[in-house]
């Protein structure tokens, strides 16, 4: 028996699928990452319209069966289109980003509505101008955290200490915060700013709208987004294809 679902979530991907239709892949509130089939989706005046756009914030009403992991999409309804995101072109790599990163970390079914609503605020900042690059980092701490990867930020990864007089260092590759004194002989590392430690540690208490309040060098939001982005690679294998996009605008 098909059980009818209602929710809303936010369009990560989409491809063609057969002559008329399209399949969406869509991380929602109640249910999690979900693939849905929209039967005739690629028709003239379709009743979807742009409801299955990438990044759209959607009302989808779906049916469920057990055991299946594609669902048949009934209706689509857009909650918010994101239209400013999709004019500004840095702005729409990174909400892409956004939706890469739920899309990869997050398995299929398993509702997550803090990650959800994280997604969402950090979508709607990214729409309103938030700086494109400091809004990924604190979503990738952010969801990092929430996923269960949260970096340790406090103690040394060597010995523990929670005070290292001589500061901090990043470890090169995983992502993993020792006190200088601590740092391997042969080890790749960057030394990392205290500026830099005080930001990654603001992140989590800020809420994604007040970013463009926060004033911070674009060095020292590469170097808190390359620490996270090592870390998250160490932990879990992602790679952020979208990013690569940037460097052919
Ligand atoms: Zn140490």
């Amino acid at each position: 028996m098909a059980e009818i679902v209602k929710t809303e979530g936010v369009v990560l991907r989409r491809r063609d699928f057969r002559e008329t239709s399209r399949l969406v892949v869509a991380y929602t509130r109640h249910s999690g990452k979900v693939h849905l089939l929209a039967r005739g989706a690629r028709r003239p005046r379709n009743k979807f319209g742009a409801a299955l756009e990438p990044l759209t914030r959607t009302e989808f009403v779906f049916y469920w069966r057990e055991g299946k992991d594609l669902f048949t999409l009934a209706e689509a309804t857009p909650l918010a289109a994101g239209r400013r995101l999709r004019e500004n072109a840095a702005a729409l790599l990174h909400g892409l980003a956004l939706a890469e990163i739920v899309d990869k970390l997050s398995a299929e079914g398993d509702a997550d509505p803090a990650l959800y609503e994280l997604l969402v605020t950090s979508l709607a900042a990214l729409e309103e101008g938030a700086p494109p690059a400091a809004l990924l980092t604190q979503f990738l701490f952010k969801s990092a955290a929430q996923l269960g990867y949260k970096p340790e930020l406090e103690a040394c990864a060597e010995c523990g200490r929670t005070d290292p007089p001589a500061g901090r260092a990043l470890l090169g590759g995983e992502g993993t915060v020792v006190c200088l004194e601590c740092v391997p002989p042969a080890a790749q590392i960057a030394p990392l700013a205290p500026a830099t430690y005080k930001f990654v540690k603001n992140l989590f208490t800020l809420n994604p709208s007040n970013l463009t309040r926060v004033k911070v060098s674009s060095d020292l939001v590469d170097e808190a987004l390359a620490f996270i982005r090592a870390h998250l690679r160490f932990h879990t294998g992602l790679e952020i294809k979208s990013l690569s996009l940037q460097a052919f605008p």
